[in-house]
């Protein structure tokens, strides 16, 4: 007798198991195309300068190791919501948000689709764009909601489905959840542009929107820029809610540092808003970790600090621009005759390829490249020692 004998194994997880399989490999070209983690132009894991500097300003102050509040640490929160909504956000002058440190997108996600199932009032359906981050799905389900999905990707242009995404916004029924990607789309790198994200706004205003904000300075290399359409969406009087993480844009991923933010129709709703998101968060995790919070909030707190941030932001955004460049040139000199144009056209971390299985399956077979089997590539992991080899791969499997 087993307690657990009754327990079946699962599936490894898709984009995790990417890289187990990877570090197997014995190939020394092998690239690991899977995960989403940025890569200097040697391919190492990089620690952002402005991370380290705040890290030996904390040190130096011999701070206490006491517990946080339920909310976590409030100069953290202060800064994530001011750096999402602007710091002459008309919500953030009216106090007329809640936002709490959350650990990580994650975790922020999750305590957003359990507050979601907990007190919106309306259907317990939220619709993901088609395709949408992985993790997504299992968040919101586990959470006690139903996933459903509108038309987002088009693979015969590997853009946007406007047409089709306006037609499926159009049709979803009132008070339902809707999840949008602020800037950078995981998995396809294709965002709406701003008269897109117009028409988008406009559609209705009886749908909860949620935005997730994973990626926020990775797209363009601007954080006001990439958080245009969050602070549009307000403007235009959605009361959103917003997931925040500082894993990409701040480096830190491994430090789990997050917000979550409701925005409420005034002051006094967002107290009571806060007083159930405390409610809910107790029983989880009590208080969130401290250590990254205080990263992010010197970072985003310390003029000098904050300035060294933006450069640091801009110059990971524009190498991955640039590797789209040197991907595409590569494909074209290797012979290519497809039309490689979408690799530069899309934005952030992400290039959805268009490569079919098959395809991948090859390119992972013959020529040791490891990617999600979607297609999807993580061009932090292209550099300019490995972008010829890239192209070489993906040539030689789409002849
Ligand atoms: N949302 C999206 C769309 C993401 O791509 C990610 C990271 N892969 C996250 C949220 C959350 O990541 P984390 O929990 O590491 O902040």
């Amino acid at each position: 007798f087993s307690w657990w004998g009754g327990v079946q194994m699962g599936p490894p997880d898709p984009i995790l198991g990417v890289t187990e399989a990877f570090k197997r490999d014995t190939n020394p070209k092998k690239m690991n195309l899977g995960v989403g983690a940025y890569r200097d132009d040697q391919g190492k894991p990089f620690v952002l300068s402005c991370v380290r500097k705040a890290e030996a300003i904390i040190t130096s102050k011999q701070l206490d190791k006491e517990y946080l509040p339920i909310g976590g640490l409030g100069e953290f929160s202060k800064a994530c919501a001011e750096l999402a909504l602007g710091a002459d956000s008309e919500v953030l002058k009216s106090g007329r948000n809640i936002t709490v440190q959350t650990i990580s997108g994650t975790g922020s996600l999750r305590i957003g689709a359990n507050f979601l199932s907990r007190f919106h009032g309306g259907p317990l359906d939220v619709y993901l764009p088609k395709p949408s981050w992985g993790n997504h799905t299992p968040i919101f389900r586990d959470a006690g909601m139903q996933l459903k999905a509108y038309r987002y990707y088009d693979p015969s242009t590997c853009g946007f489905d406007f047409k089709g995404a306006l037609d499926d916004i159009s049709k979803i029924p009132e008070q339902s959840v809707i999840m949008l990607h602020a800037c950078a789309h995981n998995p396809t790198g294709v965002d709406p542009r701003p008269e897109q994200w117009k028409e988008i706004s406009d559609i209705k205003r009886n749908l909860l929107v949620f935005f997730d904000m994973a990626y926020q300075g990775f797209a363009s290399g601007d954080i006001d820029r990439d958080a245009w359409a969050v602070r549009y969406f307000i403007e235009q009087g959605h009361n959103i809610v917003l997931s925040q993480s500082f894993a990409k844009n701040m480096g830190l991923y491994g430090e789990r540092v997050g917000g979550f933010t409701v925005v409420c129709n005034d002051a006094e709703e967002a107290k009571r808003v806060e007083s159930q998101l405390k409610i809910l968060i107790r029983p989880i995790y009590s208080n969130p970790p401290m250590n990254g919070a205080r990263i992010a909030a010197t970072i985003l707190n310390t003029p000098d600090l904050r300035s060294i941030w933006l450069g640091e932001v801009h110059g990971m955004a524009n190498r991955i621009i640039k590797m789209r460049e040197q991907l595409v040139a590569g494909l074209k000199k290797e012979g290519s005759s497809h039309n490689w144009q979408h690799v530069i056209d899309q934005i952030g971390m992400f290039c959805f390829t268009g490569l079919k299985p098959e395809q991948v399956e090859r390119l992972t077979k013959e020529f040791s490249v490891y990617m999600t089997k979607d297609g999807r590539i993580s061009m932090a992991g292209v550099t300019s020692g490995n972008v010829g080899y890239l192209a070489q791969g993906i040539h030689a499997v789409t002849k």
